[in-house]
């Protein structure tokens, strides 16, 4: 990617762990680093960031793991960056055990990475580093797709997740400076969007305001240039039915509906201090599915100290009854910091680690009868460009869907152009297709116009 006329000197080999929100944080260092020429092979380049994630052990292991593969691979003269929440949890422990690191940030200085860089020096501003549409972002992975962060930090305390003592309490953009950003990037082209944040049905609630959500529907669905949109992790507490209603009502909000429960016995939500009650959970949830065409997404947690079989199989009955388009499943992290760490009723590893197969054969079964449902219908899909799997073969994602997480449409045909034609289907594009069959997770389909 070159951005002045001149070809850059220098070159950033940039590793982004974590979730989207990350990413979206990756993207202002990007764009802070614009005299950097960005490349794949890390054993060539003068700067390398890894963005770490230090929410649960396994993510932690591979920040770790990642770094250390990369000062294995770096040229002598190059300069490390590690980044991100993993660097702000443990900033003094990894100072301290890490010498082959040249440059710790955690999470507020991302506007400042050229800086650092240029001066070789570490920075942990207290801060959380919160952007807005002033800031230059280079947008990765879509040319047409961009993720736009809400807000930083979380005012919930649930028991087992350590964010809000790293990423601190709940702090939203406002309206306009999210307005501002999806019209620029509109400009350049983008015309899918998904919003992010640690808590996004709590946006603007830190600014005194109860129904954010519902505003931020109501306006970025009259922006001119948008074509479709979604919002992801929604909290059970905050989210309303009035809510739902208004992505119903929008005709650029999919009816994607994405808010990790972590779990539905009533027992465990207490001991997780996520409250709502489970009859409320579950009449917001059924409105959801009662959606038309609603695309459901969520998570759980097993294994959560005071977890017990019966609860367990709460979970298990719940999940194998909703449906759920699309779930995921984590087992328990003892994360020090968390309420969670100092109970003493903890559940053997095994039985985690057997409740989260039992779990994840759930939610494969589950997601496969979503996706045959899918077979023989007719929707739109955005054409990314030729699928890993095969040349002649176009990957595509349906609208309604978010980028990488929901899954991927091969398509194999159209009835638009002739055969020799193909290529002029244009990638970024929405077209309408008809499914024919399912093989493995994979649909196949048609282009009919
Ligand atoms: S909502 Fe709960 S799980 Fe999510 S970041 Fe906040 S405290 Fe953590």
């Amino acid at each position: 990617m070159k951005f002045s006329e001149q070809k850059p000197t220098k070159s950033l080999h940039l590793v982004s762990l974590g979730c989207t929100k990350n990413l979206v944080d990756s993207e202002i260092m990007l764009g802070k680093l614009k005299d950097y020429e960005i490349i794949d092979d890390a054993s060539m380049a003068d700067v390398i960031i890894v963005n770490t994630c230090g929410f649960i052990d396994s993510a932690k292991e591979e920040s770790i793991n990642t770094i250390l593969n990369l000062h294995d691979e770096r040229k002598d003269e190059s300069v490390l960056v590690m980044a991100g929440c993993l660097s702000e949890r443990y900033k003094e422990e990894l100072q301290k055990e890490l010498p082959e690191i040249d440059i710790f940030t955690g999470v507020g200085d991302y506007d400042k990475i050229d800086q650092l860089v240029n001066e070789k020096r570490s920075a942990f501003t207290d801060e959380v580093f919160l952007l807005n549409e002033q800031n230059d972002r280079v947008i990765t992975g879509s040319s047409y797709h961009a993720y736009i962060k809400l807000s930083e930090g979380c005012n919930q305390a649930c028991s087992f997740c350590a964010i809000p003592a790293f990423k601190g309490k709940l702090h939203s953009r406002t309206l306009e400076s999210l307005i501002k950003e999806v019209k620029n990037l509109i400009k350049s082209g983008y015309t899918d969007f998904s919003f992010v944040s640690q808590d996004s049905s709590s946006f603007l609630r830190d600014l005194g305001i109860n129904n954010g959500l519902e505003q931020l529907v109501e306006q970025v669905s009259i922006i001119e240039g948008i074509k479709t949109a979604r919002i992801l992790y929604l909290y059970p507490s905050t989210t309303e039915l009035s809510l739902i209603e208004k992505i119903k009502k929008s005709n650029i909000f999919e009816n994607y509906f994405d808010m990790p429960l972590q779990h539905i016995s009533s027992n465990v939500l207490k001991i997780m201090k996520r409250g709502k009650g489970v009859d409320k959970l579950k009449e917001l949830m059924d409105a959801m599915k009662n959606v038309p065409n609603s695309f459901v997404r969520s998570t759980f947690i097993v294994g959560h100290p005071g977890e017990t079989q019966e609860d367990f199989e709460e979970l298990c009955k719940y999940l194998s009854e909703y449906k759920f388009d699309r779930a995921n499943v984590f087992s328990y992290s003892d994360e020090e910091g968390t309420s969670a760490y100092d109970r003493l009723d903890k559940v053997p590893q095994d039985i985690i680690d057997a409740r989260a197969e039992i779990l994840g054969e759930i939610i494969s079964k589950i997601t496969q009868e979503s996706l045959e449902k899918e077979v023989g219908k007719t929707f739109d899909v955005y054409i990314d460009g030729e699928s890993q799997e095969h040349e002649y073969l176009l990957s595509a994602r349906k609208t309604t869907w978010a980028p990488d997480i929901d899954g991927e449409i091969y398509i194999n045909d159209n009835e638009l152009f002739e055969e020799e034609n193909q290529e002029q289907l244009q990638f970024g594009k929405i077209y309408t297709v008809r499914t024919t069959e399912l093989v493995g997770d994979k649909l196949l389909a048609t282009v009919i116009k």
